[in-house]
């Protein structure tokens, strides 16, 4: 007898042994929780008088064996399941049932794993986020799953059509689905927890759809989270040596910038913005010999010299001109109201007209 069928939920039960085989290490009885390997449902592991059950196999003849890691020598047995394996595959599979339901296009195919599950649509392309909060709306409704047996002849309303005859079983989700199943279910959609679709592939012109339930859908997301933050520390501490990296080139092309510039002429006058890489190319200029440049923008000028003294020279001339600012020996720099002030403070530390 197949405790399951009716009791999903029955974790330890007692059973009497009816045969053995392989000495001992191969046993059968006359009821039992473990769900072997069938309908896509993976088997139960736990054990029988604390013998680990490694394997259950529905075999032809209908019997169920239940593999044991050592060999069991009693005509009694208690049996335990391994509860949170076999809540993982419930979660999957009634989870599974619920997707079929949800998804407009027929459902060719379902592998459940250890993993990750999947199934296989008659479809080229579908709307993953709009299936993913269907089915997710059908979780939170709480939708009760009952388990009835019915003749196949007479079943109606059925997902998929049975090819077997006779009594059948039925999983119904209340309002969703009708399915011939042999499987394990959750009570109500509820505990199915959250549906995740991870992606598609194609297969032979369908479409597989890789999906996680309950706590594999949490962790997931858990794992997703932890990857994601890792990637951005990388990414971030990527950009800033790229950053660093940048500035040391910057200020190495003014310095090689300056010196070119003096190579050309002690004597410089340049157009273009003031800011830290024109300061450090007339820094570098200095390096080169004695002379004087002078950086002009729309409104403000640079003056660099080791000539002269660049702040005593400048601060009275931008005062002259309705400008302001001042500087040390070497360099300095101020605003200006506009390009015409400009001109005539270039003018008067000596510069003619940029050409
Ligand atoms: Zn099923």
């Amino acid at each position: 007898m197949r405790l399951y069928y009716d009791n999903a939920y029955a974790t330890s039960f007692e059973a009497h042994v009816t045969a053995t085989a392989d000495e001992g290490r191969r046993v059968y009885l006359d009821q039992t929780a473990f769900y072997p390997t069938s309908g896509g449902q993976l088997h139960d592991l736990g054990t029988l008088n604390e013998v680990p059950v490694v394997d259950v196999i529905d075999e032809d003849d209908g019997r169920i064996a239940h593999v044991l890691a050592a060999p069991l020598t009693a005509e009694t047995v208690h049996g335990r399941i391994d509860w949170p394996r076999r809540f993982d595959f419930m979660q999957q599979h009634s989870g599974q049932h619920l997707l079929s339901a949800v998804i407009p296009q027929p459902t060719l195919s379902v592998h459940l794993g250890l993993e990750l599950s999947t199934i296989d649509v008659e479809a080229d392309k579908l709307d993953l986020t709009a299936i993913e909060d269907r089915a997710n709306a059908a979780v939170f409704a709480n939708h009760p799953l009952a388990v009835s047996y019915e003749d196949a002849a007479t079943a109606t309303g059925l997902r998929k059509a049975t090819g077997r005859t006779g009594t059948i079983r039925i999983v119904t989700i209340d309002g969703l689905d009708r399915s011939a199943c042999g499987g394990t279910h959750v009570r109500a959609t509820g505990e199915i927890g959250p549906i995740l679709l991870r992606k598609t592939e194609k297969m032979r012109g369908n479409l597989r759809i890789h999906f996680l339930c309950g706590h594999r859908a949490l962790r997931a997301l858990r794992a997703d989270h932890a990857q994601h933050g890792a990637a951005v520390a990388q990414l971030t501490e990527a950009a800033r040596e790229a950053d660093k990296r940048a500035a040391k080139l910057a200020l190495e092309l003014a310095a090689y910038q300056g010196r070119e510039l003096y190579a050309q002429s002690p004597r410089q006058r340049l157009a273009g913005p003031i800011d830290e890489s024109t300061r450090a190319v007339a820094n570098a200029f200095l390096t080169a010999g004695p002379g004087r440049i002078l950086f002009t923008s729309q409104n403000a000028v640079l003056f660099a010299s080791n000539q002269v003294h660049a702040g005593n020279e400048l601060k009275p001339l931008l005062a002259a001109h309705g400008g302001r600012g001042g500087g040390s020996a070497n360099l300095a720099q101020g605003s200006l109201p506009d390009a015409a002030a400009v001109e005539a403070v270039a003018v008067a530390l000596g510069f003619p007209v940029v050409g």
